[in-house]
């Protein structure tokens, strides 16, 4: 395709996005000089965006942490602030020196494939083979903050990686049935999101004597509620109704019989327990929150919310709050000041808007999910007549989407140490260090773990990997030349929890 626009080609690799994935790919692929576009004003991502005052880190501070740039209070137990979590990763990006990487205020609006050959006709592109190909394969267009409408740099690169993340910016609204619409309650609606961009005073102030209704029960949901009830303390104070449509399970904030919650899922021994679907030991341990009192038992098993990264930790006075009548519980939508819609993010969305056709098309065919290679590179296959003789047919299984990685799709107990090691890959796959297999083989290996997952929740619609993450990191330590055992001896390696710690390397070895 030929362009008809001046581009700069200052760098090789471009990383969109300056989020916890984009930080961890500048500092993987720091060598290669990568240009980051960051749209907002500066580093976080999810972190500055989609948090208000009460938002804590779900997962256990040491969970949530880089391998090599742990937490300066690591053994204190808290769950960290939002506002700790983005100091952390300032600290981090200062630390490395990414932010000479990093051009801020600059929003990637087009994508395009130049590379040869014509799209609609890739059998065979082979362009992983050579990952950074000696010349440009993608142009960007990116519009600076600065810049009037019409301002649109485009720039060139030989590897794209993507790391927009699966949350923030594009709102998922509910479609309610005619006459149940949030509108008729004639007080204000709007998204989670929205709510977000409020400074304290305005977001208490809206909250304050209200009949506030928070749809949804997720963790946004859930720590929108209680943020409600305490504006709502004293005299004039409004309760706050959650409308629940289908309970998922929660998990209490505080420790399990003396351990974390992480705890019980973070050792390989935990993990195989995975195998069967509907199979939970934990659940007895969940029965002490009053879930039944509520109606918010869920009528699935605890193991399908697990294995798609369903849940949500119950914050500290939750049910304090909801003892005193404050946060209610309802099916439907009744009655209502303010309508707060904590419906979740529309991540598909975000990445359709800048990835081209035809790849746009294909990026969830045919599962319904983006078919990514170790959670991280785009595999897809061309339809042509019988899906099922495709499978073994060695000549219609492509990798649509070349040069192109993905870092920050999947969902895991710590999206830190995911997106840490999936840079660290790319960074060897980039460099030659491996290859990857046949298209057919990524292909059936991905469709085999669909077919794990689907079996195992009925939720299953993203990129989670929260009951074999660390299967999944032996795979792209195999990958790597390392060894996935990480543990001194076999005792500790199945019974002891896997840390980020344990995915420390050396330098040389990673980079
Ligand atoms: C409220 C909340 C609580 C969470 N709690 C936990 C938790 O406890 N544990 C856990 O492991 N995970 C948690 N997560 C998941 C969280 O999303 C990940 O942990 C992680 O922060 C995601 O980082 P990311 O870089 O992949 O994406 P993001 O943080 O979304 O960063 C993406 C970045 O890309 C930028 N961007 C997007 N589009 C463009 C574009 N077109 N051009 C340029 N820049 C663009 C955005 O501005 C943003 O800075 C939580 C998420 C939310 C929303």
């Amino acid at each position: 395709m030929a362009s008809n626009h001046n581009t700069l080609t200052s760098s090789r690799v471009a990383i969109i996005g300056a989020g916890v994935s984009g930080l961890a790919a500048a500092k993987h692929l720091a060598r290669h000089n990568p240009t980051v576009f960051e749209a907002s004003d500066w580093v976080g991502g999810v972190w500055r965006s989609c948090t208000y005052g009460t938002t804590k880190l779900q997962s256990a501070r040491v969970s949530y942490e880089f391998s090599d740039f742990p937490w300066p209070d690591r053994n204190d137990t808290a769950f960290p602030s939002y506002i700790e979590i983005l100091d952390y990763l300032e600290s981090y990006a200062k630390h490395f020196d990414l932010f000479k990487f990093i051009k801020f205020g600059s929003k990637v609006i087009e994508v395009r494939f130049t590379g040869e050959g014509e799209t609609s006709q890739m059998d065979d592109l082979g362009a992983y083979g050579n990952l950074l190909p000696g010349k440009p394969v993608w142009e960007i267009a990116v519009r600076t903050r600065d810049g009037d409408a019409g301002d649109i740099q485009w720039h060139a690169f030989e590897f794209v990686v993507v790391c927009t993340g699966k949350y923030g910016d594009v709102p998922r609204i509910p479609t309610f049935p005619a006459k149940k619409r949030p509108e008729i309650f004639k007080g204000r609606v709007m998204h989670s999101m929205d709510y977000c961009k409020l400074e304290k005073d305005e977001a208490s102030n809206l909250l304050r004597g209200k009949k506030v209704a928070v749809v949804g029960f997720k963790k946004s949901a859930i720590d929108l509620a209680l943020e409600s009830a305490l504006a709502n303390q004293g005299e004039g104070g409004q309760a706050c109704t959650m409308v629940v449509r289908t309970p998922h399970w929660v998990i209490p904030h505080y420790w399990i019989w003396g351990l974390p919650f992480f705890l019980f899922y973070s050792t390989r021994a935990a993990q195989f327990l995975h195998d069967k679907p509907n199979r939970s030991f934990l659940r007895p341990s969940l029965s002490h929150l009053p879930l039944e009192k509520y109606g918010l038992k869920p009528d699935h098993p605890f193991e399908e919310d697990y294995a798609s990264c369903q849940m949500a930790i119950i914050p500290e006075n939750f049910f304090d709050e909801a003892d005193k009548g404050m946060i209610r519980f309802k099916k439907t939508l009744n009655e209502a000041d303010v309508v707060i819609l904590a419906t979740g993010y529309d991540g598909d969305k975000k990445l359709k808007a800048i990835i081209p056709e035809p790849f746009r098309s294909w990026l969830e065919f045919p599962w319904g999910l983006m078919p990514l290679y170790r959670y991280l590179i785009i595999i897809s296959y061309r339809f042509l007549n019988n899906r099922k003789k495709q499978y073994c047919s060695s000549g219609t299984i492509h990798p649509l989407i070349p040069n192109m990685g993905f870092v920050g799709y999947v969902q895991s107990n710590s999206n830190v140490r995911a997106s840490e090691l999936r840079s660290m890959w790319l960074n060897l796959l980039m460099d030659g260090k491996f290859k990857l297999p046949s298209k057919e083989k990524m292909l059936y290996r991905f469709y085999k773990e669909m077919e794990v997952m689907k079996r195992s929740s009925r939720f299953y619609k993203n990129h989670c990997i929260s009951t074999f993450s660390i299967q999944h990191a032996d795979d792209l330590c195999n990958d790597m030349g390392l060894n996935p055992r990480r543990k001194s001896n076999l005792f500790l390696d199945v019974f002891c929890p896997y840390g980020s710690q344990d995915y420390r390397f050396d330098e040389e070895k990673t980079n």
